[in-house]
């Protein structure tokens, strides 16, 4: 993987910047409209957002002052957060976006070369350099800036992203192989000499997914095919569906 710390602080910095002019388009009404992520209000995902700034700077904390510090006091507690948030005012939320995020980026502006190295714990118990930290954070602001279903799409993000991105998603597939299917190459045609490789578990003929790379990349997020074509042995054939991702 060739992403850099300064990588996944630029793509943090744009995201974020895309998700607030999204939440900028947001009155009281459209705020409290389904999102593109099943049984979420626009006011849920907003608020898993601003609480997700905040624990992403509880790492941050940890990194600089080597007090275990986790994202979430617990599972049962970021649930009932979110909850809590889904039935805040619109334009509380915005603002409760924007200042974590406003924090999060402080925090990180006053981490130390050695900070960045130091060992934290994700919310899924992953140790990880609080480097990673960034990347954990570009994913949430830039995946769920399409999820607002403002008019938002990953066409709109950096090329250099959703390549990063399909390179993690692809490594975290991988590793369970396709119950039922062959492998499956998705392969960009606006980006020359790119592909990816979803092992099957079937050792028959693989199925290639083609069409642009912002599409290949919404379709590994399983978000949707839509822009992309499948074929097999030269044969058109359905484009197999993915289970959830993140
Ligand atoms: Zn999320």
């Amino acid at each position: 993987m060739g992403r850099t710390l300064d990588d996944a602080r630029r793509w943090a910095s744009f995201g974020t910047q895309v998700c607030r002019d999204a939440i900028l388009t947001l009155d009281e009404d459209t705020f409290a409209e389904p999102s593109l992520l099943p049984g979420w209000t626009r006011k849920h995902l907003v608020a898993h957002l601003a609480a997700n700034a905040e624990a992403v700077r509880n790492l941050a904390t940890w990194a600089s002052t080597g007090v275990p510090t986790p994202m979430y006091s617990s599972l049962e507690q970021r649930a009932a957060d979110i909850e809590a948030g889904s039935h805040a005012a619109g334009a509380d939320l915005a603002v409760w976006f924007a200042s974590t995020a406003t924090a999060l980026a402080k925090a990180w502006d006053g981490l130390s070369d050695g900070a960045w190295q130091a060992p934290v714990v994700t919310a899924q118990g992953r140790t990880v350099p609080a480097s990673e930290t960034p990347w954990m954070r570009t994913r949430e602001v830039m995946v769920h800036a399409v999820d607002l279903g403002t008019g938002v799409t990953f066409a709109d993000l950096p090329a250099d992203f959703l390549e990063a991105l399909c390179d993690d998603i692809v490594a975290k597939r991988a590793t369970a192989p396709i119950a039922g299917s062959p492998d499956i190459d998705i392969c960009p045609t606006d980006v020359e000499g790119l592909s990816w490789k979803l092992p099957g578990s079937e050792a028959t003929a693989p199925i290639t997914v083609t069409g642009p790379l912002a599409a290949c990349t919404a379709y590994l997020a399983g978000r949707g095919d839509s822009h992309l074509s499948a074929s097999r042995d030269d044969h058109t054939t359905p484009i197999p569906s993915l289970a959830a991702w993140l």
